[in-house]
């Protein structure tokens, strides 16, 4: 047990999920940016229980959009895939919370938006594939190879959350 100031303390004990620790990357890619969606996708992941650890406003350079996209090198699409990404800015965030990376995925929807379900991000926003808003991590090793990419460690925050505070006295 803790004490947290104004009489607040987080018992440790009480703490949540084995794996609620699991981290994620999620980017707004330019044209989620330039359409203003950007506060629309963050709610939908506060909403749904995440909790942002880490937060960023960027244009990309063609060699991290390398790196982050290094399986991709060889496709047909992948120079207009490296000029899209740097074409302007992309919000780059880290999610933390049970089961994260799976998650985000449904919520984002598949690749093709022509088979992405109303209710994901890309089957709300989006009509083409090389033009689908946002990214998420696909695996669990890639998510922390992202995000080590993407943020350095001192970037992103530990924080409690009120909720799981009582009051004492
Ligand atoms: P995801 O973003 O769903 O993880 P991929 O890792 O397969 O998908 O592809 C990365 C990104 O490359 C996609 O989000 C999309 O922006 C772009 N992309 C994928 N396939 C195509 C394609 N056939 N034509 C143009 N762009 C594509």
């Amino acid at each position: 047990v803790q004490r947290c100031g104004r009489g607040l303390v987080w018992d440790r004990s009480k703490a949540t999920l084995p794996d609620a620790r699991e981290r994620t990357l999620i980017a707004v890619k330019p044209d989620g940016v330039q359409r203003r969606l950007v506060g629309r996708i963050i709610q939908r992941f506060e909403q749904r229980g995440f909790k942002l650890v880490g937060l960023k406003m960027m244009t990309a350079s063609e060699d991290l959009l390398s790196e982050h996209y290094r399986e991709l090198r060889t496709k047909p699409f992948f120079h207009s895939l490296q000029s899209y990404m740097t074409s302007g800015p992309v919000v780059v965030m880290v999610w933390e919370g049970h089961n994260v990376v799976q998650t985000s995925r449904t919520m984002v929807g598949p690749t093709n938006p022509t088979v992405a379900q109303a209710g994901t991000v890309r089957g709300d926003f989006s009509i083409h594939v090389s033009r689908n808003v946002v990214h998420a991590s696909d695996s669990l090793e890639g998510a922390q190879r992202e995000i080590q990419l993407w943020f350095e460690a001192k970037d992103l925050l530990d924080w409690d959350c009120c909720d799981q505070m009582s009051t004492s006295e």
